[in-house]
């Protein structure tokens, strides 16, 4: 069964499915960008999320 939790990244409403995420340091996020705290300012580029 897939666990889905909200993307570790503040800012970023997304729900991530754990088999599926992009991890680090223990955490799940939905996308690089979020993983890597939006370094370069990119956003996770899903629909209705703001987050960059
Ligand atoms: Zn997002
Ligand atoms: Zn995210
Ligand atoms: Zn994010």
């Amino acid at each position: 069964m897939a666990d889905k939790i909200k993307c570790a990244c503040d800012e970023c409403i997304c729900m991530v499915d754990t088999n599926n995420a992009f991890e680090k340091d223990g955490q799940y996020y939905c996308d690089e960008s979020c993983s890597n705290g939006h370094i370069d300012h990119v956003g996770c580029g899903h629909e209705g999320c703001g987050c960059h």
